[in-house]
């Protein structure tokens, strides 16, 4: 591309330059470390399989899964149905529930019925010349942000979190960040929670698939990734904090310095030339083994207490690792299970997180202690997060799904 039409694009994204700039300020004032190898590496403890996606819990309601016979029976047994997304009774929901029903809804449509191709690939005559991953990297961020990601990292693709059977040829995975909407999420368990979920769902595939066009575009292959359980390409968690987009946290989810684990992610993988973030390292592990918020408020005993532990609780999980194993398939029982009440659980555990906070100097000086704080202080401010959000021990009566 000429020097010219460079400039052009970049006069036009110049207010993502500022958001990435500020982002970028943010990480360096926290003390945000960027390290050679993923923090998840201390923890690996044995060869590393592509995991079969059939394994996955959500995939495991599918009638015909080998794996998910006795799950599928005993699902049904606890809950009445054959599916925590099969049509909820309406006219059996209170007013209340009907209205964020709805709105839940609406959000999800985007998410569940939309699998567009990407547009073709431009080809070789009209292809942009773009040889500079850094150049390309910083634009792919920029184009995003304006798309409306809120945070973009890129990482080269580990094929080990590519689905077993799974063909992914490219080089690099543009991994998006967007957030729930706190006020929704708050509301766990409740429709209105699901709503924060789907909505984020439903924005991050428009973004994209948006991205991945654009980079079709130029003459470059792209193709927005599904991590959804009824159609799975990439294990999400690990790809994004290869990208350093955060941490693993105690609930199997990534934990950002930004949005704590209030946000949701999805990939875009490439062949375009890309310049690769470092991961990040900033003590999550440490604040988790203070702060157990997520394995204490979840209604289903779904995330565990204590240390990680090395073997996998159910096939769902993926062995070969040191780690807080979360029971999926206990998530989607309670879903089920409450479907008159609610559509799901929501997210508890992404409520309660001390972590899930807004960006303002308050809570970033927080930020900062939670980072560098000794344990004893660290374990202050879990309790200070308790007493001052009145953290109930139970949402209601805790559900039973012991085996
Ligand atoms: S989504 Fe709900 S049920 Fe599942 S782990 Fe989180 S709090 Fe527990
Ligand atoms: S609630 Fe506490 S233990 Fe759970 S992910 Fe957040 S910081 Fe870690």
């Amino acid at each position: 591309m000429c020097r010219l039409e460079m400039k052009k694009i970049e006069k036009a994204l110049q207010p993502q330059e500022r958001m990435l700039r500020t982002q970028e300020r943010f990480r360096r004032r926290l003390g945000v470390k960027e390290v050679d190898q993923p923090t998840y590496c201390r923890y690996i403890t044995g060869p590393i399989e592509r995991f079969d996606r059939k394994r996955n819990a959500f995939m495991c309601l599918n009638p015909d899964n080998p794996y998910g016979e006795e799950f599928r029976r005993s699902f049904k047994a606890r809950t009445g149905h054959d599916h925590w997304r099969d049509p909820l009774p309406y006219k059996e929901l209170d007013t209340e529930d009907r209205i964020g029903q709805s709105l839940s809804a609406a959000g999800w449509r985007l998410c569940n019925e939309y699998f567009p191709k990407a547009l073709p690939v431009t080809p070789p005559e009209g292809k942009v010349e773009l040889s500079d991953p850094k150049w390309n990297s910083r634009l792919i961020k920029k184009v995003a942000m304006f798309f409306g990601a809120e945070l973009v990292r890129i990482t080269e693709l580990d094929q080990r979190w590519v689905y077993k059977g799974i063909n992914i040829p490219h080089k690099y995975a543009i991994v998006v960040v967007v957030s729930h909407a706190r006020s929704m999420n708050a509301t766990a368990p409740d429709h209105l929670s699901w709503l924060s979920a789907v909505d984020t769902y439903s924005r991050l595939k428009f973004i994209t698939t948006q991205l991945a066009d654009f980079i079709c575009g130029l003459g470059y292959e792209a193709m927005y990734r599904e991590t959804l359980g009824w159609n799975p390409e990439v294990l999400m968690v690990p790809l994004a904090i290869d990208a350093g987009v955060g941490e693993f946290a105690r609930n199997g989810r990534v934990l950002s310095p930004e949005f704590g684990i209030n946000m949701r992610t999805k990939p875009v993988t490439t062949d375009l030339p890309l310049e690769p973030d470092k991961p990040i390292s900033f003590g999550t592990h440490d604040f988790c083994m203070s702060c157990e918020h997520c394995a204490i408020y979840c209604p289903t005993n779904a995330i565990p207490f204590g240390e990680p532990t090395e073997k996998p609780p159910t096939i769902h999980n993926n062995p070969g690792f040191r780690k807080w194993w979360v029971r999926a398939d206990r998530c989607l029982t309670f879903w089920a299970m409450n479907k008159k009440k609610w559509l799901s659980c929501g997210g508890r555990c992404i409520a309660v997180c001390p972590w899930n906070k807004p960006r303002v100097p308050f809570h970033n000086t927080v930020r900062w202690l939670a980072i560098h704080g000794p344990k004893p202080l660290k374990k202050f401010l879990v309790w200070g997060d308790k007493v001052a959000y009145h953290r109930k021990k139970s949402i209601k009566k805790r559900v039973n799904l012991e085996d």
